[in-house]
């Protein structure tokens, strides 16, 4: 049998570190045993998924070097490899088994399905299907679909009993049937859910071994119950420890850079990067700290994956980073850095901005400093202000920081508009409203123009700079509660 990994990100964000982690224990693992690994894209979230962050991930994983034997790029024996151009396949799929009686058509109204949850949860049971529709005769349902009515096609789960299933790096696992849904297939609009589409894919792309976050562990029964459905075999299961930020908790933007774009444009070396993510839940077995994906593919074994929440820690990769820096010779060194930022691609950003306040060179440098290095760290003091009090500070850096979240493409007149929507609805002047951004993004009160700063650090940076003068402002988890409502109000 060949061995065949494959990740499956949907494309619906920056490209996030989780994936190029996964990416790099699956690459390792597949090649490991002589095996191929896939990228599949899973945009069945046809709402939130873009094209722009599909092209991102996969920039990102190229960046990292980490490269992929099939994939929708390059397609492959088992084209297409993104999951909207599968839509008909699913469906066929579907109809199978709801011949078969494994599935069946369900015309609960979203209104009905609220208060059967809300009454569920009173009663302090799991939300989750009532099976009212399990039981509709035959005529009824072909009558009512006849008819155009709008449904969608639920998966049975057997009532009793309990699933078990075997994970690779934990060992037996049992969730009992009571706790899992009966899950939608396929939506009200045709498409399929991701639990129907994963199972079909990994199957017909012959993928042999799951390599996954745990985060999935719960959809296992789901998964299992419909390649049984199906007669098929189910993929060995390896479910991975999630990466966590050093207090524990999952890996969040709000506690550490999480797109892999940030690194890049930060000017994180690639191979420290991925010499990072494989020291996540992994040792070298002769306790080496640094090494390259091919050492580390060259041993890897995934029995020797460690369960105790990996932790992402900013300063350790930063201390990577340093060592693979100073270890380039001095042209790799300049080759390097020119391919980050000291370029002229990066200058000629930089020039319709500097170039009218500019008597000699020298000047340009001050200028610069926080566009092309890091800003000063900042305190709640940096943020004073005649016209703003801290509230309405604490309100400014919140509400853009949301809006840029969800800013694309990353363009000027996007960032100008937003924030001018912003300052009407505070009733405050521009130039009042923008001062918070200044400091947030220049750590001054005044500096080169504000938007072209934003667009030349780019959305990353830029964000994460607005999250870290929230940071120093001070906004509590009370006040962020009372922002967050009030700016889903203004934005709804
Ligand atoms: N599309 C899922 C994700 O974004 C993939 C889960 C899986 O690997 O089965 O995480």
């Amino acid at each position: 049998m060949t061995v065949r990994t494959r990740i499956a990100p949907s494309p619906t964000g920056d490209p996030h570190v989780g994936t190029a982690y996964m990416a790099l224990f699956n690459w390792a693992f597949a090649k490991s045993q002589g095996g191929e690994f896939i990228v599949r894209i899973e945009d069945t979230d046809v709402a939130r998924s873009t094209p722009e962050s599909e092209r991102m991930i996969l920039e990102a994983l190229k960046w990292i070097g980490i490269p992929w034997d099939e994939g929708p790029d390059i397609g492959g024996p088992h084209a297409p490899y993104r999951q909207s151009e599968r839509k008909d396949l699913y469906r066929q799929h579907a109809e199978q088994l709801v011949d078969a009686g494994h599935a069946f058509a369900c015309f609960c109204t979203p209104g009905r399905l609220d208060e059967v949850r809300a009454e569920q949860r009173a009663a302090g049971d799991n939300p989750g299907y009532d099976g009212r529709c399990l039981a509709l005769p035959a005529d009824e349902v072909a009558d009512r679909i006849g008819k155009g009515e709008a449904h969608v096609i639920r998966m049975r789960i057997p009532e009793e009993g309990t699933c078990r299933f075997h994970d690779e790096l934990r060992g037996a696992i049992e969730i009992p049937y009571s706790q899992v849904d009966m899950q939608v297939l396929i939506k009200a609009d045709g498409f399929a859910t991701y639990h129907l589409a994963v199972v079909i894919d990994d199957h017909l792309m012959g993928i042999s071994h799951i390599l996954r976050g745990e985060e999935w562990i719960n959809s296992v029964p789901k998964h299992q119950l419909l390649f049984g459905y199906f007669g098929w075999d189910m993929p060995v299961m390896i479910h991975l420890p999630l990466l966590r930020n050093p207090d524990q908790s999952k890996l969040s933007k709000r506690k550490n850079p999480t797109s892999i774009n940030f690194y890049r444009d930060a000017g994180y070396l690639p191979e420290a990067l991925v010499n990072y993510l494989g020291m996540m839940g992994w040792s070298m077995p002769d306790e080496r700290e640094m090494f390259d994906k091919e050492e580390f593919m060259a041993v890897f074994d995934v029995h020797r994956i460690s369960l105790g929440g990996p932790v992402f820690d900013l300063e350790k990769l930063n201390w990577l980073n340093g060592q693979y820096v100073r270890k380039l010779d001095a042209d790799d060194f300049m080759d390097r850095l020119a391919q980050w930022s000291v370029n002229r691609d990066r200058l000629s950003e930089l020039v319709p901005m500097i170039q009218e306040r500019t008597e000699h060179f020298a000047d340009i440098i001050p200028q610069v400093d926080y566009l092309l290095g890091d800003r000063r760290t900042l305190t709640a003091a940096d943020f004073e202000h005649k016209k703003l009090d801290a509230e309405a500070v604490g309100e400014i850096l919140y509400y853009v920081s949301q809006d840029l979240d969800g800013l694309r493409p990353w363009e000027r007149d996007g960032l100008y508009a937003l924030c001018q929507e912003q300052a009407d609805h505070m009733g405050l002047k521009m130039r009042d409203f923008l001062f918070p951004l200044f400091v947030a993004i220049s750590g001054r009160a005044i500096s080169l123009p504000l938007f072209d700063s934003m667009m030349f650090l780019g959305s990353d940076i830029t964000r994460l700079r607005l999250r870290e003068a929230l940071n120093a402002v001070g906004v509590s988890k009370k006040q962020t509660k009372r922002l967050d409502k009030r700016y889903r109000a203004f934005r709804r």
